[in-house]
């Protein structure tokens, strides 16, 4: 076997994926079709869990100085439409919007701030990291043919010098909205079709106060211009696109621009384009046989809210420890079915939710009724919380049979005292391995953990206000067992780790 995994797509999901893999140790390479980093303009942002991944394996820091969401704000003046967002003060903290309602901090568990960065800025990152870590990019190598057996996986693919073949343990498909893995495999991917026209956009125009700053519901749909410098992203609620594979023109974006704000307005050159529409499908399963899917392969929505790369990477970072037990060969059995079983609801919420947006931001009297009632509540702190935690994936709970309250959560950021030493969970999560936090220090714990020295690594640490006496955590962040009971720790360790070495 060349390769215990090939990954196919380099987009954000995939990238972060071949980190993860090669964390472990699990030969990678990534087959990415495109002969450079796509410029086209699209995510500005990383929040909720999504941001909490990157900052616990430590990318965060490798992405520059990039700013926050209040500079985003522009000191106030972009006037989003939320009640609270205009009572906002510059630098108040902005986690992110709903059909561009601005949700403020508050969720029903903690979290890290928003990370704005282009999404290019955080693919160069990534790509240069999976790099270093050892796994094989390869470039303008785009996958044609899919055979799987009970043994592995044959890969075709055509590069620069031609088609070849790759035999691998295990394909995923990190390719897309239209992913060719997904297809080719034949994952089924139920959902509903779009009933939008979007496109975003970076312009330049002849008259640029043409429309003012900020989200506005307008009679054809939906227009917003900001937070960056020339952009616009426009919506239109007259059916799909056409052809959603033709080059977005310019006399398409100022057709659409000059119908959203009812001018006359020219667009006099267009530096990035895409356009978009709002079909949810989701793929029934992300595993058939040897074959998984993970990121927009999996799951498809409309941009809005700013979801898409968040919930990749909590696939990524589900599935890339799972599937680097199966590949060391201590993985428990169901292990990796786990993935669909954990994945599949989180991003069936996004489906749902970006749903809901839609409907929210269509044009109309009975939706701008709707939106000033939904607007009153969402500016309640409990509807706040609620939206908070839908957003950023802040309440998940994943089912590890466990029964403390923090057991299936997202572990928090614990600041730590290690041999003196101030740490924390994020410090000491970026080495990707399940880690033991025995904050009692309690021998008895420690001790129930050494049959699976070498997979699970165990830590005293002190941490003011400890949530429980010890915490095993899962490689992903969510916490596996709390608590005393050394019995539980051992059954955990088992079902998640694999079982004990005599
Ligand atoms: C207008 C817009 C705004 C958005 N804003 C945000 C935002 O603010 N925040 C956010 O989190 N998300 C946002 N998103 C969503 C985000 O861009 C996607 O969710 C994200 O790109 C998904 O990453 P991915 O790696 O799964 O797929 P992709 O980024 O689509 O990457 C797939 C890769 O696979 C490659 N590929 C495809 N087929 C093959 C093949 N046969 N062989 C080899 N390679 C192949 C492609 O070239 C591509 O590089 C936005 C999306 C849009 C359209």
């Amino acid at each position: 076997m060349s390769y215990d995994v090939v990954i196919v797509g380099a987009g954000p999901i995939g990238l972060f994926l071949a980190c993860e893999l090669r964390l472990q140790g699990v030969r990678t390479v990534v087959l990415e079709r495109r002969t450079e980093i796509d410029p086209t303009l699209k995510a500005g942002a990383v929040a909720g869990r999504g941001a909490d991944v990157l900052i616990r394996r430590g990318i965060s820091e490798l992405l520059g100085d990039q700013p926050t969401m209040a500079d985003l704000m522009g000191g106030g003046k972009l006037g989003a439409e939320s009640t609270q967002a205009t009572t906002a003060k510059p630098g108040a903290p902005l986690v992110g919007h709903f059909a561009g309602l601005w949700i403020l901090r508050g969720g029903s568990q903690p979290a890290g701030m928003p990370i704005i960065a282009g999404q290019q800025v955080l693919e160069a990152a990534l790509e240069k990291h999976a790099t270093e870590l050892g796994a094989d990019l390869r470039r303008g190598h785009a996958l044609t043919g899919i055979t799987q057996d009970d043994t592995g996986v044959s890969v075709a693919a055509e590069g620069p010098e031609g088609p070849y073949e790759l035999r691998t343990g295990w394909l995923v498909g990190c390719d897309g909205g239209r992913s060719a893995v997904r297809k080719l495999t034949g994952f089924a991917f139920p959902g509903v079709d779009g009933v939008i026209t979007g496109h975003q956009a970076i312009v330049e125009v002849d008259d640029p106060d043409f429309f003012p700053l900020g989200w506005h519901r307008t009679e054809h749909g939906m227009l917003a211009r900001g937070p960056f410098p020339q952009r616009v992203l426009a919506v239109e609620f007259d059916g799909p696109p056409v052809d959603r594979s033709a080059p977005v023109t310019r006399e398409e974006l100022q057709a659409s621009l000059r119908r959203l704000s009812g001018t006359e307005v020219t667009v006099t050159a267009v530096h990035s384009a895409t356009r978009f529409t709002d079909n949810t499908r989701q793929a029934e399963t992300y595993r058939v046989g040897r074959v998984l899917l993970a990121g927009d392969a999996a799951h498809v929505h409309p941009p809005f809210g700013g979801q898409g790369i968040a919930l990749g990477l909590g696939d990524a970072a589900n599935l890339g420890w799972k599937l680097a037990a199966e590949v060391s060969g201590w993985a428990p059995d169901g292990l990796l079915d786990t993935y669909t079983t954990e994945r599949h609801p989180a991003a069936a919420r996004v489906l749902h939710n970006t749903r809901a947006q839609v409907a929210l931001l269509a044009p109309g009297p009975r939706v701008d009724a709707l939106r000033d009632v939904f607007t009153a509540l969402a500016s309640t702190a409990e509807a706040n919380r609620l939206l908070t935690d839908l957003m950023g994936d802040l309440d998940l709970r994943y089912d590890v049979a466990a029964d403390h309250p923090l057991a299936g959560r997202y572990c928090p950021d614990l600041a730590l005292t290690v041999s003196g030493t101030a740490t924390s969970v994020a410090w000491l999560a970026r080495g990707g391995r399940p880690l033991l936090l025995d904050l009692d220090d309690r021998p008895g714990v420690r001790h129930a953990v050494r049959p699976w020295a070498g997979r699970v690594e165990a830590v005293t640490a002190r941490a003011d206000g400890a949530p429980a006496a010890a915490v095993l955590v899962r490689p992903d962040g969510y916490v596996a067992w709390a608590g005393e009971d050394v019995g539980g720790l051992r059954e955990a360790c088992t079902r998640w780790f694999g079982a004990p070495r005599e």
